[in-house]
């Protein structure tokens, strides 16, 4: 960002305000690098404005504290919001499901109804002579709807319409229990998780695809200079302090102090006591303070370094907790306070950074007159530059490779001293090239390597991106859990690929496809190439990293090649996309939510993950640093990234099985009532009659059976919140949605009518010969009716316990009350008319139903009769295909009654997991191929700005700190910061 030349003057608000004129630009729309427009001053020649001149929204101020703007674009015209998606409607796979199913009852409700229609007419015309004490029926067309509308309302409760109130209680209860967890609470900020909707609670527990952004999410973006080699000489490698680190790690990212920064009393012991290396740790030492582009900036006694890479604002207050400290940047030289002496040196050329030289280096005067060329950079372009006689490479590399499997990002630092003529010889190359017009950057580079030789070796530095807590253990156990993860990042291919080996996403015997590409054609071609070369293995599960950047990417997403790079990049293990704008990483999430039929989760934490985190099934946001639109825009927010693991694999896991439980018993219970009707109308010659009171039908979902539901949704458990943690495999069930699909859908259903057929003709064959009670009462059509019903409460609620896998008070109160209470009510209803109006046909039942032994005979049989055949399924499949589920409940179990589990227990257990976890042990596949890469990357980073609007060197020259900057103005409404 620069300021125009003719606004540059600009300081205060009075000329500001006395500024007149006009801006023409073009209309909004979503290009992040684009700008056109034209500033109209009054008096004055227009001038151009371009990218260079735009800030966008939500960026932030680096190396000055406050600037003056003027908005051009507000609201939803920002290149931001253009960047926004409509957000969508999300259901739950579940939901879906089972919308269908509701949908395919209606259509067997209407079959149903148009059988007994069918029924009663055959019925009518069979029975017709025998029944001239009935008034027969013509059947007209008119009649025919009419008793096709007496049996839709006579089934119409088939369609379990209490679920969904069941089922939106439920998933409210789940989502207190999301936001009340207390391993989800991050005490540091005193941030919660929250549920922002309660309607994917179950989606969190089929998550297959993780879309993760980098910073911020994975990251906490804090670099600090961890480690150093100097002279073949290791430093700060305690690892005894990692137990400190450990304790700080639970604690909120912001939290951490300092004290994890490079601390090794051993490197200033050296320095102080004359150690041979001593020289070498001093040069080491002053090249950090002297070759970068950091600003020091006073604030009272403090200084405050403004730097636009944070890697080298590391390393520059690593060494100033050294006792090395950089005071003052002037546009020709740099001045060191080292031990309380002050050194100036005088900056003569800076040599910058490119992501394709991987160096920048100072050429300097030093105090004592000499000229010296220091550098930093990546350890293979440094050490092909190195002179003969330089020393400790073998050391260094063997340290370079050690920082680089701790997931360090390491820069290899040399000096090479140069004489007069040499200089001058090359400063006549320098101006000629820095005045070349064509192709000017080249020509530098070329420049520059003239000069960059014979380097003499010092060491190499190691700096930590810090992640945030706990993430390559939860990642580990989301591999595990068998979720493939995707990083999409907006930053560096070099540091996302560092971060993606330190958080344990990439091994080092992992091989990866790197695609990068600046055309179509060869997008095209790589991509087709890497496919080939998978052969069957395509679209299996490979252990295989793929690396693309946005450039490549917004070609591999043209349609026609859409289909293959999807292919190979679900081939992949890993996934690292670097370089998205937030289109992009909406557009891959999208990618893979239309072509794979998986539930996707995308999580993030700023503004640039919104996109994703509104397309994907399920938007997780970070309440991290970077504000809170994430987070408005997500379903569940988290403060830190670690605790996706409790929320996926515990309470995903758990609202899937509760749920799925809750949804498939509601369907069963009220298939079970409500079919009877059908089985009643064949002894009633299809006449509509209902075999059961009124209220008593009524009451049914809203009363007698309405506990089981909310106990299986709300307290029930697969199992516990240990094993579910320690044996990740178990996510799988959820995960594939086997417990939960038409299949058993309608199996639930065939069960159902098996058990309302023993429900029904059990009774009805045991009263088939009627019975005369005391006084004379003789049975009717109620008596059956409430024998029926007594037995179907039973029945359902003793199938809810055997649904139930985890018992406690509330189930008990629930399965045990609920047949109590409609007992209760039998009693009293039976004596409620005529004092109430209502239900005079139930007057008095109670006392023919009670006392007659046959009903107790069958209370006790009937549901047993049909509960033994669930049973005895549930056996068998127990028994013949045991899966890692039973086995881990066997073992719970045995460790709750205190019995110590004995060690088959637990080695079948592993046996099982080897079993479900095959797929991911996988054969090394070697093929040669060009954008393949086996090697182990050595770590290197270096978070430089490139191509910026002004130079490294323009940089460096522009700021004077020992002059004061002007005193900050009062900042108002004028202030676009
Ligand atoms: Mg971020």
């Amino acid at each position: 960002m620069v300021a125009l030349l003719e606004t540059a003057e600009m300081q205060t608000e009075k000329q500001l305000s006395s500024l007149s004129g006009k801006i023409e630009c073009e209309g909004p729309n979503r290009h992040f690098n684009t700008f056109i427009g034209t500033l109209y001053l009054n008096g004055k020649s227009p001038v151009p404005i371009g990218p260079d001149q735009i800030l966008l929204r939500g960026t932030q101020l680096k190396n000055t504290q406050w600037i003056l703007g003027i908005v051009v674009y507000t609201g939803f015209e920002t290149k931001f919001m253009q960047n926004s998606i409509k957000l969508p409607l999300k259901r739950s796979n579940v939901e879906k499901v089972t919308n269908v199913q509701i949908l395919v009852l209606f259509l067997l409700l209407l079959a149903m109804s148009l059988v007994s229609c069918l029924g009663a007419i055959l019925w009518n015309d069979w029975y017709r002579k025998g029944i001239w004490y009935i008034r027969t029926k013509d059947y007209s067309s008119h009649s025919l709807g009419f008793d096709l509308l007496v049996f839709i309302i006579l089934y119409h409760n088939l369609i379990p319409i209490s679920l969904l109130v069941t089922l939106e209680i439920v998933k409210c209860v789940q989502a207190m229990f999301i936001n009340w967890d207390e391993d989800m609470h991050c005490k540091g900020n005193n941030v919660y998780a929250m549920a922002r909707t309660s309607n994917l609670n179950e989606e969190l527990g089929q998550v297959k695809y993780l879309f993760s952004d980098k910073t911020g999410t994975l990251t906490c973006n804090i670099m600090t200079f961890k480690k150093c080699t100097i002279a073949g000489i290791i430093y700060g490698n305690q690892s005894d302090r990692s137990d400190i680190n450990l304790e700080k790690l639970s604690l909120s990212p912001s939290v951490i102090t300092e004290s994890c920064e490079f601390n090794d009393p051993k490197l200033l012991q050296n320095f102080e006591n004359d150690h041979p290396t001593k020289d070498y740790i001093k040069e080491f030492l002053t090249l950090l303070c002297v070759c970068h582009t950091v600003v020091p900036e006073r604030d009272g006694k403090n200084i405050i370094y403004q730097a636009s890479s944070p890697d080298e604002a590391a390393l520059v207050k690593g060494v100033k907790k050294l006792g090395f400290v950089f005071t003052t940047r002037t546009p020709t030289s740099v001045t060191v306070e080292a031990m309380g002496e002050n050194f100036t040196f005088e900056i003569l050329n800076v040599l910058e950074f490119s992501s394709n030289r991987k160096r920048m280096s100072v050429i300097v005067r030093t105090p004592t007159g000499n000229l010296r060329l220091y550098c930093k950079g990546a350890d293979t372009v440094i050490y092909e530059r190195l002179s003969e006689d330089s020393r400790f490479m073998k050391e260094t590399l063997t340290h370079l490779e050690y920082f680089a499997k701790e997931g360090l990002r390491t820069l290899c630092v040399a000096y090479a001293d140069l004489t007069e003529e040499e200089y001058q010889q090359w400063l006549t190359q320098y101006e000629k090239a820095s005045t070349v017009i064509q192709d000017r950057m080249r020509s530098l580079e070329e420049c520059y390597d003239n000069i960059e030789k014979k380097f003499l070796l010092l060491g190499a530095t190691a700096i930590e991106d810090r992640l945030q807590a706990r993430v390559p253990e939860t990642i580990t156990t989301l591999l595990k859990a068998n979720i493939r993860i995707w990083v999409l990042t907006g930053d560096k291919r070099e540091t996302t690929i560092n971060i993606a080996y330190s958080c344990k996403l990439l091994s080092a015997h992992m091989p990866h496809i790197q695609l990068n590409s600046n055309s179509f054609e060869a997008t095209q071609q790589a991509v087709t190439q890497n496919c080939e070369a998978l052969g069957t293995r395509l679209g299996k599960e490979n252990d295989l990293a793929l690396i693309i950047d946005g450039e490549t990417l917004k070609y591999a997403l043209h349609s026609e090649i859409k289909r293959s790079f999807l292919n190979l990049a679900l081939s992949c293990r890993a996934v690292l996309c670097c370089r998205l704008s937030p289109l992009q990483k909406a557009e891959i999430v999208n990618l893979v939510k239309n072509h794979v039929g998986a539930i996707t989760l995308a999580i993030g934490d700023g503004a640039n993950d919104v996109g994703m985190i509104q397309m994907a099934h399920v938007g997780v946001g970070i309440s991290g640093n970077e504000g809170v639109l994430a987070t408005n825009n997500s379903d569940y927010s988290i403060a830190q990234f670690s605790y996706l693991e409790k929320l996926l694999l515990v309470h995903g896991a758990w609202n899937h099985f509760r749920v799925t439980k809750c949804i498939l018993y509601c369907f069963y219970k009220n298939v079970v009532l409500y079919i009877i009707e059908l089985w009643f109308a064949f002894v009633n010659g299809f006449s509509g009659q209902i075999i059961f009171e009124h209220w008593c039908i009524s009451l049914y979902n809203v009363i007698f059976t309405s506990l089981p539901p909310f106990t299986l949704g709300i307290f029930e458990q697969c199992c516990s919140q240990k094993s579910l943690l320690t044996h990740p495999q178990l996510y799988r069930i959820s995960q594939a949605g086997n417990t939960f699909n038409t299949k058993v859908f309608w199996f639930q259903c065939l069960n159902a009518l098996i058990h309302s057929f023993i429900l029904f003709w059990m009774p009805m064959k045991m009263l088939e010969h009627d019975m005369v009670l005391q006084g004379g009462h003789t049975t009717d059509y109620l008596f059956l009716g409430n024998f029926i019903y007594t037995y179907v409460i039973v029945t359902v609620c003793l199938k809810a316990g055997l649904e139930t896998l985890s018992w406690n008070k509330f189930s008990h109160l629930a399965i045990w009350g609920s047949i109590l209470i409609w007992l209760v009510f039998l009693a009293i209803y039976s004596f409620v008319w005529p004092t109430i109006p209502i239900a005079p046909e139930m007057r008095g039942q109670v006392n023919m139903v009670l006392v007659c032994p046959h009903f107790w005979l069958g209370f006790f049989i009937v549901p047993i009769v049909c509960l033994i055949l669930n049973l005895i399924w549930k056996l068998i499949i127990n028994t013949c295909n045991r899966t890692l589920l039973e086995e881990i409940r066997e073992l719970e179990s045995s460790r709750a009654q205190g019995l110590y589990p004995p060690k088959m227990f637990k080695r079948r257990v592993e046996a099982t997991k080897l079993r479900m976890s095959v797929a991911s042990t996988l054969q090394k596949i070697v093929f040669p191929n060009e954008s393949f890469d086996q090697s182990i990357p050595h770590g290197y980073a270096f978070s430089q700005v490139e191509q910026a609007v002004i130079t490294q060197e323009e940089l460096v020259r522009s700021y004077n700190t020992t002059k004061s900057k002007s005193s900050k103005i009062s900042m108002d409404s004028s202030d676009s910061r």
